[in-house]
């Protein structure tokens, strides 16, 4: 946490460099009524704080000669650097020489020493920082062309300048249309570009009524810095709603995350980065419109920072495990073991066993996921041929391929070369895509699953039920296999209608020629049920959990004591 309490504070900071004592304690007494000070005895010193990118300082006063980095230096490193450029420099000196040449290299003004006349000093102080805030906000277009709204720059420019005038809580809100790149890939940039101006002039129309000021943060999300309110929910519930008719009566997803800025805490950019973070941590969740910054999140920002990291080395320490969850097909007298599907766990050296479900969907949004799924892939073909030279027997995995993965162009060619390293049929690797994978970008992935089948991979729609898959899509993607999502086989037995769902689901898979998975099958009377509708397979904790593939390795060699037994009795 220490990390973001560095105040910057609602004055203005001012870096006062001297190796004198007495001179650094003499102007700290003139400027600290109006400013926040900070202090370094030599030209290293005050590079060390400026180095520091979440305090912002609104000026430095630059002593030219002293020991360790003179004042010279200072300037210079600042002028090469684009954050520290835009700092006005104040050069103390009583050499009329140095005056002359610190302003050459681009100091802002100057004031002699000794330091006699305290208004003097401050009035040049705030009128140099006032002419370099003017010129940044100047230098910075105004308006984003889209939104209406400010630019990014401009906004928070306008932000720096204003905090210090403010006398009322504020908020930042960050609001964010959820999967708005699916709104520009179905209907075109231009209605994207339109519902991005929509969602800004209503955004101006909130700001008429409540002290703020908004722009666009970045693509489809917004910022705006608004007096503290307590009905963000309603009000963003309120814009949803006028952005969805604005938007020709499309159902759009507003999402929005609110940090409370504490006065004399952090800095502008980094109360938006929170309120982002508390709304990214709502993406894609039907029915929560709002979220706010807490602890609990920065945690988890903090949880998946550590994660990101250590990915590569987990890969080359194997620390990724694969484990089996075997499928049964129900249809014949006993339920046979027929194949498996490969999940991943991750045995972390420190943090313990972490589930997929702690960072697949992490992993999916920055592209992480294809150097995992590729691991696990490989994993699985070294498993069947170790397997079938244990056994003597081919036990097919299925494998999950993420929707990341279809974007990848060597996808089909990735698949084929691991084929031909373990000398596998690609009968063997079966490829379980999900369903909300289908509804993205139908185009690449129907390119991808043709491909795949031409080349004998067999495809599942994994999680069956959960996307929007509509029936006409269905017909046009060619697949093998429909395994029906868990929540469908949970409630089936509490509630008629899930059971006809079910029912009408597996005719569905008959009408389009695929075999059907049950998932998540846990009670007998959900597999007696199914086996009745005509469900081919079953995976679940009712036959076994997903297992370490030594232990896998004993149901193949009690499914084959079985196969032997029948064989024996007929
Ligand atoms: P999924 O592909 O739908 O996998 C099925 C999940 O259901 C697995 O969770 C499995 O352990 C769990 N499950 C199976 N039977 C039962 C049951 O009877 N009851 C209950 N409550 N759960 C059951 P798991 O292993 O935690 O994996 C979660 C998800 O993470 C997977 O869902 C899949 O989407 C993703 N995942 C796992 N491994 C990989 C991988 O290697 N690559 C990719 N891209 N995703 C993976
Ligand atoms: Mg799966
Ligand atoms: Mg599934």
């Amino acid at each position: 946490m220490e990390r973001f309490m560095t105040t910057s504070g609602l004055k203005r900071r001012v870096l006062i460099v001297d190796d004198e004592i007495i001179n650094r304690e003499l102007l700290g007494a003139i400027l600290s009524q109006n400013y926040d000070t900070a202090f370094a005895a030599n030209g290293e010193e005050a590079m060390e704080l400026l180095s520091d990118p979440e305090a912002y300082y609104s000026l430095i006063l630059l002593d030219l000669m002293m020991p360790v980095m003179d004042g010279f230096e200072v300037i210079e490193r600042c002028r090469a650097d684009e954050r520290l450029r835009r700092i006005p420099i104040i050069v103390m000196t009583s050499e009329k020489s140095a005056e002359v040449r610190s302003i050459r290299t681009g100091a802002a003004d100057f004031i002699t020493k000794p330091y006699d006349m305290p208004e003097v000093i401050l009035a040049r102080c705030e009128r140099t920082i006032e002419l370099s805030e003017d010129e940044s906000i100047i230098r910075s277009t105004e308006r984003d062309k889209i939104s209406g709204l400010y630019t990014r720059d401009y906004f928070f420019a306008y932000l720096h300048r204003l905090i210090p005038r403010l006398d009322v809580p504020m908020d930042a809100v960050a609001l964010n249309i959820d999967r708005f790149q699916l709104i520009n890939e179905i209907l075109g940039r231009q209605e994207g570009d339109r519902i991005l101006k929509c969602a800004g002039d209503l955004i101006s129309d909130m700001l008429t009524s409540s002290i703020g000021i908004a722009c666009r943060g970045e693509n489809d999300t917004f910022f705006v810095f608004i007096e503290r309110r307590d009905d963000y929910l309603e009000l963003t519930k309120q814009m949803q709603k006028k952005l969805d008719s604005m938007a020709g009566g499309r159902h759009l997803h507003l999402k929005a995350g609110v940090y409370s800025c504490e006065p004399g805490e952090g800095d502008p950019e980094i109360w938006f980065s929170r309120a982002k973070a508390a709304c990214e941590g709502i993406r894609g969740s039907f029915g929560t419109y709002c979220a706010r910054y807490s602890n609990e999140l920065y945690e988890r920002m903090v949880f998946y920072e550590r994660l990101i990291s250590d990915v590569n080395d987990a890969i080359e320490n194997r620390d990724f495990v694969v484990y089996y969850q075997p499928k049964y097909n129900i249809q014949g007298e006993r339920p046979k073991l027929v194949s498996a599907e490969a999940l991943i766990r991750w045995n972390h050296p420190e943090l313990g066993f972490i589930s997929p479900g702690e960072f697949i969907s992490l992993f999916e949004k920055n592209g992480l996921i294809r150097k995992i799924d590729y691991y696990v892939w490989r994993e699985a073909a070294t498993q069947i041929k170790r397997w079938r030279k244990l056994y003597g027997t081919e036990i097919p995995v299925s494998v999950n391929v993420s929707r990341v993965d279809i974007f990848d162009t060597g996808l089909e060619s990735k698949l084929s070369d691991i084929l031909d390293e373990f000398s596998l049929d690609p009968s063997l690797l079966m490829l379980e895509i999900t369903e909300t994978a289908y509804s993205g970008s139908a185009d690449r992935l129907i390119e991808a699953v043709d491909n795949l089948r031409e080349k004998g991979f067999r495809i599942e729609m994994d999680d069956f039920g959960t996307g929007y898959s509509s029936l006409n899509m269905l017909t046009s993607i060619p697949i093998d296999i429909l395994k029906l999502d868990m929540q469908f086989i949970r409630r089936m037995l509490m509630d008629q209608k899930a059971y006809r769902l079910v029912e009408m689901m597996i005719d569905i898979a008959g009408f389009l020629d695929a075999a059907v998975v049950a998932e998540g099958v846990e009670k007998e009377e959900q597999l007696k049920a199914l086996k009745k509708m005509g469900c081919d397979i079953v995976q679940g904790f009712y036959f076994s959990p997903p297992l370490p593939a030594e232990r896998f390795g004993e149901l193949i060699e009690k499914e084959l004591k079985e196969r032997e037994g029948s064989y024996a009795d007929n």
